[in-house]
Formats: C-alpha cells, structure tokens, sequence
C-alpha cells in the first residue's frame, strides 16, 4: 500500500495518479467483495481490542471531490465495527459561531479520545480547498494554513493518536458518470444538488488546491494517502487494507483482568 501514500515534501501532480488502476489485488469486482469481507472481520476485532485496550485514539481523514465516494467507504469499510467506540464527524458549511473561532475550533472538538475512532466526512482541510477556491478569506490567510494544520496534527500524534488521511481520486469523466446516475436514479436524486455543478465546473482549480493540501501536508506522523476510487470496489480495498496494517503495527493488547480470576467457579 505504500504506492498509495504521499512522501513528506514530495511535490504532488495528480495528473501522475491513475484513479483507475487495481494493481495491487489481483482479481474483479466480485473478488473484491470476498476480500473487503475478510479485511472487515479484522477491523471488527482490531476495533473491539482498541476499545478495549482504551489506551490509542485513532483519526480517519475522508476527503474527496463530490461523488468520489465519502459515504461508501463509511458504509463498507466500516460495517462491522461496533458503534460504541467509532464515530463519524461531518464538516458542513460552518455555522455562524463556528465562523466567529478560529478554523480549527470546530474540529479540535471532534477528534478521538481514547479507544475510538473517528471518521472525518470532510475536515479541516476545507480551510484549504473550498475556502480557497472560492476565495472566502485571503490569501495571506489560507496559505498559513498548511504549517497550522501540520503543526496541529502534530500534537493530536504527539498525544496518542493514529491519524491517517485518504483523499479519494476519481476522474472527471467518472464524475460526470456518477453525476448522471444519481439524475437518473430516484432513490439518488435527493443526494443531487444543483450547486454540484457549478463545483465541477471549478474541477481544475479543486484538482490544484488538492495537490498543495497533498504536497505539503503528507507527513510521518499524518501521511495522505492518493486512492484510486474510479473502481468503488478497489478504493473501500485499499483502505480497508491500510487501516487493518495500520491498526496491527499499534501491537494492541487486551487489558488484563483487574480482579484474580484463578479459582472462580460461576455456580
Ligand atoms: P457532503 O458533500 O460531504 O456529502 P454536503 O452536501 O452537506 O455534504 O456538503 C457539505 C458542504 O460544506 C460542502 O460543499 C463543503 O465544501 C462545505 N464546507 C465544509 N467545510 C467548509 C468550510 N470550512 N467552509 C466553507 N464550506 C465548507
């Protein structure tokens, strides 16, 4: 999986990223499925032992351009963890007293405690992408931000916590496709805004925002991963993959009992 992730200070041109490809299984769609099942069973049991261990946080990063498939990983890479210790935060425009702190006051509030894991659905990083795009505050001000965001992912590491950030990389012909879809399809039109166009037609100028968010802030301790998502299949794998890798190098261990169990006979 390591072709996936972004090295620090790499200089990122996701002209150079096939959203297509499915290298790394080799097999189809119905492949695909047999395998995310066996990889979900095992995030099941790496999820139940990091609950119970209560000693990591863990912090999953989602972004993407619109249809790249946010929801879908949610709902299949996610399946079978208990709900008690995983949690979803979804960034939407912010909200008047979110506007009146500082960008990173919303998120800071949502982040893992111990023995959880949290899924950014978006995140900090549209302080650096829509923000951007649509020019809401300066330059001068956004630009900071990379070495803020690095510098506060740093201390969520430093603190405990597994922080890993996939940006889901379609193309803009799939974009088209899945757009088309959702028109066509009754029980997709209430996921259809009108508004997602107007997004689409800035693609270009999303693609360049997302390649400096990649470029400068892919870090050791935070590292972005490029997923390709053309394949709905092959991108819920490759996550699933990396966080079952990610989760089994934290050498979790079930906490001991905290009475002396020898002896007990439950009559
Ligand atoms: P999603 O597309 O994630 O399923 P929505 O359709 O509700 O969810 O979109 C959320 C919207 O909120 C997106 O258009 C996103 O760009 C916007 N948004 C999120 N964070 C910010 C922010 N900090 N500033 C401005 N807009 C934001």
């Amino acid at each position: 999986m390591k072709r996936y992730r972004v090295d620090p200070d790499s200089k990122v041109d996701l002209d150079d990223w096939d959203a297509e490809e499915t290298s790394a299984y080799d097999g189809d769609k119905d492949d695909g499925e047999d395998w995310l099942d066996e990889l979900t069973d095992e995030l099941e049991v790496l999820q139940e032992l990091l609950y119970a261990e209560h000693k990591h946080k863990v912090l999953v990063v989602l972004q993407a351009m619109d249809t790249g498939g946010k929801d879908g990983v949610i709902r299949h890479v996610f399946e079978g963890v208990n709900p008690v210790g995983v949690r979803v935060a979804s960034f939407k425009v912010p909200t008047p007293i979110e506007l009146d702190h500082d960008y990173l006051w919303r998120v800071h509030q949502q982040t893992p405690g111990r023995g959880e894991i949290v899924i950014f659905n978006r995140s900090h990083y549209e302080d650096v992408l829509v923000v951007r795009v649509h020019e809401l505050v300066s330059e001068e001000v956004w630009k900071k931000r990379y070495d803020q965001i690095n510098e506060f992912e740093r201390t969520l590491a430093e603190e405990g916590t597994l922080i890993l950030k996939f940006f889901l990389h379609i193309t803009k012909k799939e974009q088209k496709e899945r757009l088309e879809a959702r028109l066509e399809d009754p029980t997709k039109q209430w996921k259809f805004a009108v508004g997602d166009l107007d997004e689409r037609k800035l693609w270009p100028q999303y693609q360049k925002a997302y390649e400096d968010v990649l470029s400068r802030t892919s870090t050791k301790w935070a590292p972005w991963y490029v997923v390709p998502s053309n394949r709905k299949w092959y991108r819920n794998l490759v996550i699933a993959t990396i966080m079952v890798e990610a989760l089994k190098k934290l050498k979790m261990e079930y906490p001991k009992p905290k009475d002396d169990l020898t002896g007990i006979v439950i009559e």
